[in-house]
């Protein structure tokens, strides 16, 4: 099917579509909060043997750890969990500190491309096409996202991509699905735990991910890439590590 027919389809058809065209060559990529939960649930049952990656950075908060065991019980399914690579982490820590993340944006996205994109793109090396529950909403980074799109050279489905928070809550809702504990403590957007905090009512989803960047983006660079000096300065820290 071409992308443009498959942005047409309602979100559960879409991961159905994905799930069995493309079988174990499919993965859902989730960090377990509700958007993916509800991608989740319809990949298990559009098949119970649907593969589910997620990535373990090294400093997820507790209750992340609660939330994937409470999925493995619920569905019954493997949960693939992917870590950084360990020569990579020990450089950049040894070169910049454990908590890198405080210095400077670049440092934060040097720490977030050891700990998050450079693991996701080794698993994604492993599928055809991925799902994720991006949203328009979320934020001004994501206004452009689209159902379909190709994205770290494989096909990407953002199947929630025109839903509401309240289309997401009512999913939630109706099908019982497990709530990430941190959710009820007013986290909108959960990712590291250092990295991340509650926000109050009406403040943009995403304001509580790396709040001390004021003006800049909020994303890790899975989903949006920097560019231009940023993107530069950031390829001279990674260089530094992979050299060695
Ligand atoms: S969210 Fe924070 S701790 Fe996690 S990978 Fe990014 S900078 Fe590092």
């Amino acid at each position: 099917m071409e992308i443009q027919d498959l942005e047409r389809l309602p979100a559960d058809r879409l991961v159905e579509w994905a799930v069995r065209t493309h079988k174990q060559r499919f993965a859902v990529v989730t960090s377990f909060q509700a958007e993916g939960m509800v991608i989740l649930d319809m990949a298990v049952k559009a098949d119970p043997n649907v593969r589910i990656i997620t990535v373990d950075t090294g400093r997820l908060p507790e209750e992340t750890y609660a939330v994937i065991d409470q999925v493995r019980e619920r569905y019954q399914i493997a949960v693939e969990i992917v870590f950084p690579d360990t020569a990579e982490t020990e450089r950049m820590t040894a070169l910049h500190g454990v908590n890198l993340f405080r210095r400077e944006p670049v440092f934060r996205r040097l720490c977030c491309q050891i700990r998050k994109v450079r693991p996701l793109d080794r698993a994604l090396q492993t599928v055809d096409s991925w799902a994720t529950g991006l949203r328009r909403e979320q934020s001004p980074d994501r206004a452009g996202t689209r159902p379909a799109e190709q994205s770290h050279g494989r096909l990407k489905l953002n199947p929630l991509a025109d839903w509401t928070s309240e289309q997401v809550e009512r999913y939630t809702a109706e099908h019982g699905l497990p709530r990430h504990p941190l959710a009820a403590q007013g986290y909108a957007s959960i990712g590291c735990a250092p990295c991340t905090r509650a926000i109050q009512l009406g403040d943009p989803e995403r304001s509580g991910r790396w709040w001390w960047e004021e003006g800049m983006s909020k994303e890790c660079g899975i989903h949006v890439t920097p560019d231009g000096k940023m993107k530069r300065a950031l390829d001279v820290l990674l260089g530094d590590i992979l050299s060695n």
